[in-house]
């Protein structure tokens, strides 16, 4: 016999669920980048190509890749920074940085060593 109104999501639930829509919104982000980059830059480079000419587009071909790719860098950076800043949900400091150092890949936090996934 089970009362919904009895029910409680363990505590660090919603944290958690915060924290794996934000790296996959930073894979998402990091996979625009590789497929968005070179398609825009391309498109980019056939708008050169009518304003400016064909000589003028294949000369600065490089820089208008790199020009088309920072929009897409700069997307997958938000996010990339927003997964290494995200709060611990227990001591509330940022789970990955530490006081001197930082350690992208812990699976637990540097700061009051939660564990990764830990439900309490
Ligand atoms: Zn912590």
């Amino acid at each position: 016999m089970t009362s919904n109104a009895t029910y409680r999501p363990p505590p660090y639930s919603d944290a958690w669920r915060e924290y794996r829509m934000l790296v996959r919104s930073k894979w998402r982000a990091v996979l625009l980048f590789f497929l968005g980059t070179l398609p825009s830059g391309l498109l980019l480079q056939l708008v050169a190509r009518g304003v400016f000419g064909r000589d003028w587009s294949e000369a600065h071909r490089d820089i208008l890749i790199l020009l088309a790719g920072a929009p897409w860098l700069a997307y997958a950076g938000y996010w990339l920074s927003r997964v290494g800043v995200w709060r611990c949900p227990r001591c509330e400091k940022p789970f990955f940085v530490g006081r001197w150092y930082a350690d992208h890949f812990s699976r637990h936090c540097v700061n009051c060593g939660l564990q990764k996934w830990s439900e309490s």
